[in-house]
């Protein structure tokens, strides 16, 4: 085995084999095809590795935000088709079609963008519809959609895969919002029964909507977070069986004795009380491990949950050990489990006040990732 790239004692442990496990679960859950998501660096996990991996696994779509995520992925050798989730611009649409990417189309503006390029390329474009049906983010509005349904079908440069929305509401099992904007999609998607075209996939559903509206799967799910084996929110129930991909861990650089009354990190915001033995861990919000962690985060060292103290630094925190032993290059978990302890990102990201989707996403490259469980 050749050394690894980085000494750093900080690394992600992406574990593939329950990424795999999620996939099933999920697809055994819903009974129709599954688009993993994998913008933002697949949440944290790689997007390159993640994609791949998922292509073997058999996912049958892969869903990006941006066309330069869906471009890195096809140089990497991914093959299973892609939709590029996005607003998009008409200068890019030629890259979309070299690279055999899916478009989504939000306008009748863009179809005729997409149209324009296509034509000048001499090859078709592979799109999807997106229909505004309350997220009033990109879309046609689903209540005047249908001049845009109707052109599209009509056209003669788009191959019409798919149409979609994307849901607001549906972390919430009890969110009346799903079922409204669930009717107003089914609405649109009459219009293309009505021109009597074959009807194109149809897809809705989120993580949230996996978990809690089987009305909304349709002809295929787009689950994002829930494929990473986390939860998009404290109130989601726990309908399919996902097991985490991420782990977290360091190791302890420094040990110390701080005295009584004498204040830890940044702005002196922390003293113990009596004298207390305290750990330095190497890693820092410039890796993306939250700053709103200060005096509020916790990890694990041989198998104890310890609070951090005082402020987290850029590439450093401090933990309090209170009387008991730690040594230099102990294993510190800050995601994960240690003994019989775990630590979840839907934890952390509560003691951080953010959503769980942040904390994946927030961890940068200086972080190596390891991946497991091939
Ligand atoms: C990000 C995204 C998803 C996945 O969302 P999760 O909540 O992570 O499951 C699905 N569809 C669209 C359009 C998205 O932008």
């Amino acid at each position: 085995m050749p050394p690894a790239a980085s000494e750093r004692p900080t690394r992600i442990a992406v574990h593939l084999d329950h990424l795999a496990f999620n996939l099933r679960s999920i697809r055994a859950h819903v009974g129709v095809p599954v688009m993993g998501i994998v913008k933002a660096n697949a949440y944290g996990h790689g997007l390159v590795s993640v994609a791949l991996h998922l292509q073997a696994q058999g996912v049958e779509q892969l869903g990006v935000a941006f066309v330069e995520e869906g471009i890195a992925l096809r140089q990497a050798g991914v093959t299973v088709p892609i939709l590029v989730l996005g607003g998009i611009f008409g200068r890019q649409v030629a890259q979309f079609i070299l690279h055999d990417l899916e478009i989504t189309v939000s306008s009748l503006d863009k179809l005729r963008q997409v149209e324009a390029a296509a034509q000048a390329l001499g090859r078709k474009a592979v799109i999807h519809l997106k229909v505004d049906t309350g997220m009033e983010r990109i879309g046609v509005h689903s209540y005047s959609a249908r001049p845009f349904i109707e052109a599209a079908v009509a056209s003669n440069w788009c191959i019409l895969k798919g149409i979609y929305s994307h849901l607001a509401c549906a972390d919430d099992p009890q969110s009346p919002m799903t079922g409204q904007q669930l009717e107003r999609f089914l609405e649109a998607c009459a219009h293309i029964e009505r021109t009597g075209a074959p009807m194109p996939l149809r897809h809705l559903a989120n993580s949230g909507g996996v978990l809690h509206f089987p009305a909304t799967w349709l002809d295929m799910v787009r689950p994002g977070i829930l494929l990473y084996g986390v939860q998009p929110d404290p109130a989601s129930r726990r309908s399919v069986d996902v097991r985490p991909v991420m782990s977290l861990a360091s190791q302890v650089v420094y040990f110390k004795v701080v005295k009584a009354g004498n204040t830890v990190s940044y702005g002196a915001t922390w003293a113990p009380e009596r004298d207390t033995r305290v750990v330095t861990i190497p890693i820092g919000y410039g890796d993306g491990y939250p700053r709103a962690l200060s005096s509020r985060g916790e990890v694990l060292i041989r198998g104890h949950r310890y609070p951090i103290v005082g402020r987290v630094c850029m590439d450093q925190f401090m933990v309090d050990i209170d009387q008991d032993s730690a040594w230099n290059e102990d294993e510190v978990v800050l995601i994960g489990s240690q003994g019989d302890d775990v630590l979840t990102v839907e934890a952390l990201a509560q003691q951080a006040g953010v959503i769980p989707y942040e904390i994946l996403v927030g961890l940068n490259d200086r972080i190596p990732r390891e991946y497991r469980g091939i």
